[in-house]
């Protein structure tokens, strides 16, 4: 997958709709402090459905949204939208958004989707919200006293199966309930001899 281009709106000090195209190659950001670099690698993680808001420097997810200052109010919401295109050469388009009060939604080349979708999309195609390759201040420090567990965590990203757990999980959950059909139908049989 090859993120294309970038759209923000609302989103933490890019109050105004910004775009970015993003070439092939290598992508350099740069610009003085506190003008915003951080906080475009932040959109590009959001987007992917990053759920910890911790992990966006914020205490809630709101936190996101322009704040205002001085001479601006306040944004009632803020939406970043991501193009790439895929392996299969598909275009992708993914949406998400949040508002005030009333949380995330996501879209999908136009389809509302869930972020548990959105995730999956991106573990398949080897990257994600938590991707190595998403490289922030103080990761690299982060990665050399990872413990061996995130190690595998990390491996497991690049190698592309980490939705495989998310739907391991789901898989259980339905034998689990499948089994509890199962033996109710068995009592139901027994209950009929
Ligand atoms: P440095 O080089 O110092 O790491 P940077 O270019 O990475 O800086 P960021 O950390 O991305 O900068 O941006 C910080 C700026 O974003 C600050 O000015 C902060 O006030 C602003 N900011 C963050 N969240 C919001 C928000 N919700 N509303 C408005 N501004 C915000």
């Amino acid at each position: 997958m090859r993120i294309k281009r970038l759209k923000l709106s609302g989103f933490k000090s890019f109050v105004e709709p910004a775009e970015l195209r993003i070439e092939p190659g290598l992508t350099g950001v740069v610009g003085p402090n506190g003008c915003g670099k951080s906080n475009l690698l932040e959109a590009i993680r959001w987007v992917m459905g990053e759920s910890s808001p911790k992990s966006m420097r914020g205490g809630g997810m709101e936190d996101v949204i322009f704040a205002g200052t001085e001479s601006r109010p306040p944004r009632a919401f803020a939406e970043v939208v991501l193009s790439a295109e895929t392996d299969a050469r598909d275009d992708l388009e993914v949406v998400r958004r949040i508002e005030r009060g009333a949380g995330s939604a996501y879209r999908v080349n136009g389809r509302d989707v869930r972020a548990k979708d959105v995730s999956l999309i991106f573990a398949d195609a080897a990257t994600g919200a938590h991707s190595p390759a998403l490289v922030s201040q103080g990761r690299i420090a982060a990665v050399i006293a990872a413990k061996p567990a995130e190690r595998r965590q990390m491996l497991e990203e690049a190698a592309g199966i980490a939705g495989l757990h998310a739907r391991r999980k789901d898989a259980e959950q339905k034998l689990r309930a499948t089994e509890a059909n199962l033996s109710r139908l068995e009592d139901m049989m027994n209950a009929l001899d």
